[in-house]
């Protein structure tokens, strides 16, 4: 069984690579029908916080990643940790290292002074016939793995084939520090090994700590699991990504009006494809995502591609679904008689839902300006506010027969024909009327779902107000 996982250290929000490493952990275990897990990596106490945890958790809620189990925290697991590391040294495999951190320091120093690559140099390390130095007093010591010292680590990567590691870039490493908190590299093997981990899928940032881990395993003798290490997403210009060009907290998409649909499939297709399918449902997703198609190269972030994605899952999720996300930008319009009428003619334009916002609010908020240009153009002179004021007695003559955007078009020809006007002249200063500006929808839909009262209500405030002209 297919068993993966989504590991995130709480120091931060969730943003958009680390979401997408969940992602393809989360399809990988749910097209297998294996389990996908979520382990907070909290070992690191100074770092840590918990509104980030917070934020990772609302961004997993709001993408609705449903997880399998609970929800395991590194930092409740310590005595395992602890365990194991005793079992190390009980072993022989791992051993008490007292070099202070003065003498770690030189050492470090003389290395790069020869050009060599900071290593640890061995001194602790017990070997056959070896006579270690005197244990010095008052220093708490750390404990280092013993690695091997020859050879080569080799594992396959599943998104960038053979990997080798030569030993001699892999020191003894610390495994626990001299508080006695054990070490990142170490965790992260342990936990994936007892958490049942079958295939690791996270960022290629992290593949210089896979040979490190599998040290770990070799030494407690775990089955390491199959990774796959996904590279990076950068900005169009082949730099890393700032929060600038979208690497911000996974809700700010959710702030900026994006559906959680959109930014999925965003996500899916920025380092895997299907060959050239651009939307995707979770369906389809599940039913074509290989961890295996996964690009070797690194991945750029595209705003407008997401924005298309965007607008095109906006028309076609359901209205009742739209009425229901828009709530969270406080527009309300699960009341409106007229919302299906309302969103359709709203969300044909909307690129997020703060645009699909602001046009019904264009439509439903009596507007108190009136765009200056459009007012200078189309309501030119007296004539203009006496051509609305015949309209406004037509509509309220007919007002009963008025209910559909076709009453409204049916009573309007006539005018237009008897007063010899051209469709601008009279639709142009309506819009400005009812809504303020000019590029609203065609003003036959707007004015039934305003309904009579309230366009000739609008028409007569802008008349008043001579379309604020000055
Ligand atoms: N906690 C690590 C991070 O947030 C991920 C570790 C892993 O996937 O192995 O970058």
């Amino acid at each position: 069984m297919v068993v993966t996982r989504f590991a995130p250290s709480p120091t931060g929000y969730l943003h958009i690579g680390g979401l997408r490493t969940a992602l393809y952990s989360y399809l990988w275990a749910r097209k297998s029908k294996g389990e996908f897990k979520l382990r907070i990596e909290d070992t690191d106490t100074a770092r840590n916080n918990e509104d980030a945890l917070g934020a990772i958790m609302e961004a997993f809620e709001w993408v609705g990643l449903d997880y399998d189990g609970t929800v395991e925290y590194q930092s409740k697991r310590n005595d395992i940790y602890k365990k194991y590391i005793d079992q190390l040294l009980t072993e022989g495999k791992a051993y008490h290292c007292y070099m202070s951190r003065e003498e770690l320091d030189a050492l470090r120093e003389t290395q790069m002074a020869n050009k060599q690559t900071p290593r640890y140099n061995g001194t602790w390390r017990p070997e056959d016939g070896k006579t270690l130095p005197a244990i010095p007093e008052g220093i708490e010591p750390v404990v280092r793995i013993k690695s091997p010292q020859s050879g080569t680590i080799t594992f396959v990567d599943g998104v960038k084939a053979t990997m080798n590691f030569e030993c001699s870039e892999v020191d003894d490493f610390v495994i626990a520090r001299s508080n006695g908190v054990p070490t990142y590299n170490f965790v992260v093997a342990i936990d994936d090994a007892l958490m049942g981990m079958t295939d690791v899928i996270r960022g290629d940032d992290h593949l210089s700590n896979t040979p490190k881990q599998i040290v770990i395993y070799n030494a407690l003798g775990f089955t390491p699991p199959k990774f796959y290490h996904i590279p990076m997403i950068n900005n169009p210009s082949g730099k890393k990504l700032s929060k600038r060009d979208g690497a911000m907290d996974v809700m700010q998409y959710k702030k900026d009006g994006y559906l959680p649909e959109a930014l999925l499939n965003f996500l899916v297709r920025l380092g895997w494809s299907n060959k050239d399918q651009e939307i995707f449902s979770m369906e389809e997703m599940l039913e074509l995502f290989e961890p295996t198609n996964i690009n070797k190269s690194a991945s750029a972030y595209n705003e407008e591609k997401l924005l298309w994605l965007n607008s095109h899952y906006i028309k076609n999720v359901s209205n009742e679904r739209l009425a229901r996300e828009l709530e969270f930008f406080d527009c309300h319009i699960h009341g409106h008689d007229k919302k299906e009428m309302l969103l359709d003619l709203t969300k044909e334009r909307a690129q997020t839902l703060v645009e699909l916002k602001d046009a019904i609010n264009i439509i439903l908020e009596t507007p108190s300006d009136y765009e200056a240009k459009g007012v200078k153009k189309f309501v030119k002179d007296e004539t203009s506010l006496k051509m609305l004021e015949n309209y406004v007695k037509l509509l309220e003559e007919k007002s009963d027969t008025l209910h559909l955007s076709i009453d409204y078009e049916a009573i309007t020809k006539p005018f237009i024909e008897e007063f010899e006007l051209k469709f601008p002249q009279l639709f142009q200063p309506i819009r400005l009327a009812l809504t303020g500006t000019t590029q609203a929808p065609s003003v036959y839909d707007i004015m039934e779902v305003l309904g009579a009262k309230v366009t000739c209500e609008r028409i007569k405030t802008a008349c008043e107000k001579n379309f604020n002209k000055e």
